[in-house]
């Protein structure tokens, strides 16, 4: 019942694809752009609905119905990753993979955009049945992943052990390919530094918004919405920056602790119990409380539109980093920008996770691979050199730092598209 009712409520807010070309249309009306881009960006090249029959631990079928959303190849072969969960569904897969093109022509990766996803609760289903699922979802896409065309990663819901299965799955058709997945098991040639990227991403892309709002990190207060992969992983990074987290969630709901959280007790706590609930350290409250704190620094990084019109004018604070894709709905721009927050958006924010993919790709391809220290020491200057591009142009066109990404990757993509010339 609880699941159903998560669906429903999921379902009743924005659309994420409308909220993605909503911004894709501002930026555009921004710098002119000719019809033609507009035409070919906003619509996916690829869409795909696979149903997988998959044989259950009771002895009965189910269909699981999955998708796979390309939604550009100009810049190169797409990137994106898998999500499992109840409320999964095209318009959102079809929005992921619309940011996916845009945050790797953002940061300058040789990727174009794709998402993939199942609508599935993992939690209730036995590793068993995941794999099973999982190896059906493989079988059934085989021919759109491949290293130089599609390649998967994880994302809610899913971690290397779903992508050891799909490496493997499809390494059974087209011999050993790891770079057809990344993601992976370090055992099985996942690169150092995959797992806190997007975390460290986060904490790399705050510390640089605090430095533009003239602040030092350690006067400052974080809640972070999420406690899964990016969400734990930037609280424990910023933290140890010396940021004061006074707020961490899950669904389960919200813990709150004045004088900051022991984020290393919770995530132990977290591995102990897989979930925060009765986490001892801090007092609990919901979500929405959370995001209404009067904190510096709020970070979702949990699902989409957790911040809609219905509760934009209830944030307070100063600066916004989206860890988690499309968490403001496009509705809430215009008053969170009129409240003068600074937004450092998903697609520049979480944008570490997909650059560690490409070295763990580029690692796969060459058989060489990268220390931890080599790893950020080639992920920081990109992600800089990003964040301020992302700044100068919110400036030089006097927009929020959401449609300056926007306008950073939309001349990239375009200028790709003409130089492939009318075919
Ligand atoms: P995850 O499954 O590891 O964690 C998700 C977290 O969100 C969990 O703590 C879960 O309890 C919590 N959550 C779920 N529903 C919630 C709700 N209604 N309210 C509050 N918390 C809720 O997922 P993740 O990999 O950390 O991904 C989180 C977000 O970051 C997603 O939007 C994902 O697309 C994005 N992202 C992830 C990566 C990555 O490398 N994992 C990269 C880029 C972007």
């Amino acid at each position: 019942m609880a699941n159903i009712n998560a669906a429903a409520a999921h379902q009743a807010k924005p659309s994420p694809y409308d909220s993605f070309l909503a911004r894709f249309n501002v930026a555009a009306d921004i710098i002119n752009l000719d019809q033609r881009f507009r035409d070919i960006l906003s619509s996916p090249e690829r869409v795909m609905i696979v149903n997988l029959p998959v044989k259950l631990d009771d002895g009965t079928t189910r269909v699981f119905e999955g998708y796979r959303v390309v939604h550009s190849t100009v810049m190169g072969p797409s990137k994106g990753g898998i999500r499992y969960a109840s409320f999964v569904d095209l318009d959102e897969v079809k929005a992921l993979a619309g940011w996916m093109t845009f945050k790797c022509a953002l940061v300058g990766l040789p990727y174009g955009g794709a998402k993939g996803g199942i609508t599935l609760n993992p939690k209730i289903r036995s590793t068993d049945e995941l794999e099973r699922i999982t190896r059906a979802y493989t079988r059934a896409l085989k021919d759109v992943f491949g290293e130089d065309s599609d390649i998967p990663a994880p994302d809610m819901g899913t971690g290397g052990r779903e992508m050891a299965w799909i490496f493997h799955e499809y390494s059974r058709t087209y011999g050993y390919t790891p770079g057809v997945v990344t993601g992976k098991p370090l055992h099985l040639g996942g690169s150092k530094g995959r797992i806190p990227a997007t975390g460290w991403g986060v904490m790399l892309t705050s510390l640089l918004a605090v430095e533009k709002l003239g602040k030092k990190v350690e006067e400052c207060t974080c809640a972070v919405q999420g406690f899964g992969n990016v969400g734990s992983w930037a609280a424990k990074l910023l933290s140890d920056e010396g940021m004061k987290i006074v707020a961490i969630s899950d669904h389960t709901g919200g813990y709150y602790n004045h004088d900051g959280i022991d984020v290393r007790d919770a995530v132990k706590h977290l591995k102990a119990h897989g979930t925060l609930e009765s986490y001892h350290g801090a007092t609990p409250f919901s979500n929405e409380e959370l995001l209404a704190m009067d904190v510096d620094v709020l970070v979702p990084a949990a699902i989409e539109n957790v911040i809609t019109k219905d509760n934009a004018n209830d944030i307070k604070a100063r600066l916004i980093v989206e860890g988690a894709n499309g968490p403001v709905s496009s509705d809430a721009d215009a008053i969170l920008d009129e409240k003068g927050m600074l937004i450092v958006p998903d697609i520049l924010a979480n944008s570490g996770g997909v650059t560690v993919s490409y070295f763990e790709w580029v690692q796969n391809r060459r058989g060489h691979y990268y220390s931890e220290e080599e790893i950020r020491d080639k992920t920081a200057p990109i992600l800089s050199e990003a964040f301020e591009k992302v700044y100068n142009t919110h400036k030089e066109y006097n927009c929020s730092m959401r449609i300056a990404a926007y306008i950073v990757a939309i001349e990239r993509l375009a200028t790709g598209i003409d130089l492939e010339g009318n075919y």
